[in-house]
């Protein structure tokens, strides 16, 4: 072997050597001779290395320095211990540099004894460990760095050899007994127990490893001891070392079984309401403001009978399948949602492609995403079904049965409706009532089927005249409205056609009875000048027609504000009436009739009368009507027949002679209720012999309601042994027919018949007829209204039976009327 350098210059280039090579290895060498290290040697080479022209290691001065402390204090700890107990030692602690770094190092020192055992000196070095030790505390980080991802994350990594066993994962895995058995490892994937249905899955997936090819997101089911089950998405890739040998498998997994199940409930779900959608044939769609599109589902299309593929649902090719102005309806609609966020709902029509007309019943919602509108939302439900089940009830509860016209129930939803709903064109509508004349007359005498012919035969003639657009209702027996439909700027228009209609029907009906010949009067209205609500409307075109009536029928009268206050009035009269009713305002008066063949009073007419407040006294002509259009008659009628009962007894037992009472009596109070009832009992309460009560009848009596109800109800009256007379005869109709069917005892002739009898020989004439006839009927017969001593003469040359009239006495108090009764009775000798 070649010596290099010659024998005395080794030692020196030996130590030279090692100098180097502590140098190289970042070693210092040290020594210390006393327990405080007051003598404390380090070699330079260490020091010059680090910049550090005092080295930091002398316990004194380290113990001085304020960080690290700790270590400081650890090692200076070592060090005591090797001088006291002889012990060497190695520590691992950290300086500062010169420039304030931190230097990791390990001081080792060893104790060197005196032959008496002593320890006499402590020697060792200094490694200088920086690189080392931070990377080794670089990898810790990195470590833990991944542990924690790894532990907070769901997913994990896992490992597999060459055969494809899944290594064990390192650390314990929080689940259920299939995790387990997954992360547990020893077998291929395809190993483990995993659901039938992932089995052609799997097949593939093996295919792919065994192939050593990388695979993502490859999903089953992996089924643990117990049953329980989880469901795993896992991508892994291929590892293999630098000789190309493959080494197995690196990849991570996670745990996706709430996300299956969250999947599979939505699938469910969706399948459920796609189902329900389809029974219930509800399609849906969507509106996207961004992109102005409009999606439909494949339902929708179904609904209307159209191709997905053929057809694109803007507002233009959709249009064409709307009915009416549906369209634009719902395009409002839409835009109201828009506007206002609310939900709303409608139903539409709509032609299917077929052709035939459907109802869909809508909802559109607006669509917010995280609080920004985004569109519209809608559904759309076939409901023709229901809608022409509703329809054919509404005609039924709508439509009058025997015209096929709408009824009066139709009629005011109708009115109503265009109070709702005010026209665009800001146009006028006609209200006509139109109520026909003489049609009970026609009812009653050629019946009831013929009556309804010739109903039937107006409602044609008013749909021929007014046209499909007008709207025809028939609200009462033989009462018509109608709304038309064209506006007219003018008032005359309606007018004129109403004055048309009223031609048309008073035109005499052939009818398989007989020749029916009727006329109409109509009131008009003109929407929405003459009424601002419906029942105004209708209360003014009922106005109209009253006062066409008033003033003689078979005209058209269109409505003026003045009516509405002479119809004001009527109602405050009657509200007064009503007052005057309640509480003892009215009076009655007595009228005496004289028994012509004796000069007697053989009984007096029970007259009304009302002093207004203030007006003072008002005509039973004014105010008995309007008792009876109230409804008020009833109540008064009662009043009045028991005050003249009671009036009639007390005379008796004041021991005046028997003597008739008449009373008057109105339609309504014998076609309202049990009139024959109300009689009795107040013949009971007062104890009038019924003999002495006469009830005065109209030929009102049998125009407007069921002769049954009529005569049933005389013939009761009749049979109690109350008089009956009729009343006013031959002011009215004057028909004979009442006379020879209806049990009356008695005929009064109308003042109109009386008067002027003295002048005119034909009034003579007939009222002698009449007079004979009424005889030959076994009626008697008084003259009302004689105000000449001349009429009471012919009166009685005819052989009529009494009188009552101005000449004799006008009606009078009750206190009076005795008087008077006396009187007449005294003159007459
Ligand atoms: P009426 O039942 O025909 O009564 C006879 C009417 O003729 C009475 O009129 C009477 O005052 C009037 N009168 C009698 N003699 C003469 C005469 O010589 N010349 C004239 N110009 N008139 C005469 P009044 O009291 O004004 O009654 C009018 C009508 O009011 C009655 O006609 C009757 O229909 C009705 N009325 C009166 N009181 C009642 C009542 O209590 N109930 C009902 N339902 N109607 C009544
Ligand atoms: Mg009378
Ligand atoms: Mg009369």
């Amino acid at each position: 072997m070649r010596q290099p350098y010659p024998r005395e210059a080794r030692g020196w280039h030996q130590e030279w050597s090692l100098r180097r090579a502590m140098g190289m290895g970042r070693i210092a060498y040290w020594e210390s001779f006393s327990a405080a290290a007051t003598d404390f040697w380090m070699s330079p080479e260490f020091a010059s290395l680090y910049d550090r022209q005092t080295p930091g290691f002398a316990p004194s001065a380290a113990m001085r320095q304020p960080d690290p402390a700790e270590s400081r204090a650890v090692l200076f700890a070592h060090y005591v211990a090797c001088w006291t107990e002889g012990r060497p030692f190695a520590v691992e602690t950290r300086f500062f540099n010169s420039d304030g770094s931190l230097l990791d190092c390990v001081v080792q020192g060893e104790p060197e004894f005196d032959p008496n055992g002593q320890v006499q000196r402590v020697f060792g070095v200094v490694r200088d460990v920086t690189p080392q030790a931070s990377a080794l505390r670089r990898l810790a980080e990195s470590e833990q760095r991944f542990a924690d991802f790894v532990s907070t994350a769901s997913d994990w990594c896992w490992e597999s050899g060459p055969d494809h066993r899944l290594l064990p994962y390192p650390k314990s895995v929080d689940g259920n007994a299939a995790l387990q058995t997954v992360a547990s490892g020893g077998k291929a994937r395809w190993e483990l127990s995993f659901a039938p249905e992932d089995q052609a899955a799997m097949a593939l997936h093996r295919g792919d490893m065994e192939a050593r090819r990388p695979f993502r997101d490859f999903v089953y089911t992996s089924i643990g001891e117990d049953g329980s089950r989880i469901c795993i998405r896992t991508s892994g890739k291929p590892i293999f070392a630098d000789d190309g040998a493959f080494l197995g498998y690196r990849g991570t997994a996670s745990d996706i079984t709430q996300l299956e199940a969250a999947r599979a409930l939505l699938d469910e779900r969706t399948r459920a309401l796609e189902e329900a959608h389809r029974l219930g044939r509800i399609g849906t769609w969507t509106h996207r403001l961004d992109s102005g599109r409009t999606v439909w589902s494949p339902e929708l299309y179904q609904l209307l009978g159209l191709e997905p593929d053929a057809f694109e649902p803007t507002y233009e090719g959709t249009k064409a399948y709307f009915l009416g102005d549906d369209a634009d309806r719902l395009l409002r609609i839409q835009a109201r949602v828009l506007r206002s966020g609310n939900t709303e709902s409608t139903d539409i029509r709509i032609r299917h492609s077929d052709g035939a007309p459907r109802d869909l019943a809508i909802i559109c919602k607006a669509e917010i995403v995280s609080g920004k509108l985004v569109g519209l939302i809608g559904t759309a439900q076939d409901v023709t079904d229901r809608k022409e089940a509703e329809r054919r009830l509404e005609l039924l509860a709508y439509t009058d049965p025997l015209t096929g016209l709408a009824n009066r129930a139709l009629f005011k939803r109708k009115l109503a409706g265009l109070f709702e709903t005010p026209s665009a064109d800001d146009g006028h509508t006609a209200l006509l009532l139109i109520d026909l004349d003489r049609f009970k007359e026609v009812n009653d005498t050629l019946g009831h089927s013929t009556g309804d012919s010739l109903l039937v035969h107006v409602a044609g003639v008013l749909r021929h005249e007014l046209g499909p657009q007008a709207f025809i209702a028939r609200i009462g027996g033989d009462e018509f409205a109608v709304l038309t439909d064209s506006p007219s700027a003018s008032a005359e228009a309606p007018v004129a056609l109403a004055d048309r209609l009223i031609a048309k029907l008073s035109v005499p009906v052939e009818l398989a009875e007989g020749e029916a010949c009727i006329g109409a009067t109509i009131g008009i209205a003109i929407l929405p000048e003459h009424g601002a609500t419906a029942e105004k409307a209708s209360r003014n075109a009922d106005l109209a027609l009253y006062m066409a009536k008033e003033a003689g029928r078979g005209r058209a009268q269109l409505f003026e504000p003045v009516y509405a206050e002479a119809v004001d009035q009527k109602l405050d009269l009657g509200r007064r009436l009503r007052h005057a009713v309640e509480s003892g305002g009215l009076q009655t008066h007595y009228q005496p009739q004289i028994d012509l063949k004796t000069g007697r009073v053989s009984g007096f007419e029970a007259l009304l009368r009302w002093s207004h407040p203030q007006r003072g006294p008002i005509a039973p002509s004014e105010f008995i009507p309007i008792a009876e259009s109230t409804g008020l008659i009833v109540d008064l009628g009662h009043w009045v027949l028991r005050d003249a009962c009671r009036q009639m007894r007390s005379w008796l037992d004041a021991g005046l002679p028997p003597r008739t009472i008449s009373v008057n009596v109105s339609p309504a109070q014998i076609w309202n209720g049990d009139f024959e009832k109300v009689v009795s009992t107040v013949l009971a309460e007062t104890g009038l012999p019924p003999e002495l009560l006469c009830l005065e009848l109209t030929e009102s009596l049998f125009v407007d309601h069921t002769k049954q109800k009529v005569s049933t109800t005389l013939a009761a009256l009749s049979k109690l042994g109350i008089r009956l007379a009729l009343d006013d005869f031959g002011s009215g109709y004057s028909s004979l027919g009442y006379l020879t069917r209806l049990p009356f005892n008695c005929l009064k002739i109308d003042r109109s018949f009386v008067s002027g009898i003295a002048t005119v020989p034909e009034k003579r004439k007939l009222l002698g007829g009449i007079i004979a006839l009424a005889h030959g009927l076994g009626m008697s017969v008084v003259a009302e209204g004689a105000e000449l001593a001349e009429e009471v003469e012919l009166l009685g040359a005819f052989d009529c039976d009494c009188v009552q009239g101005y000449v004799f006495a006008r009606p009078v108090a009750a206190g009076e009327a005795v008087v008077v009764a006396a009187g007449i009775e005294r003159a007459g000798g």
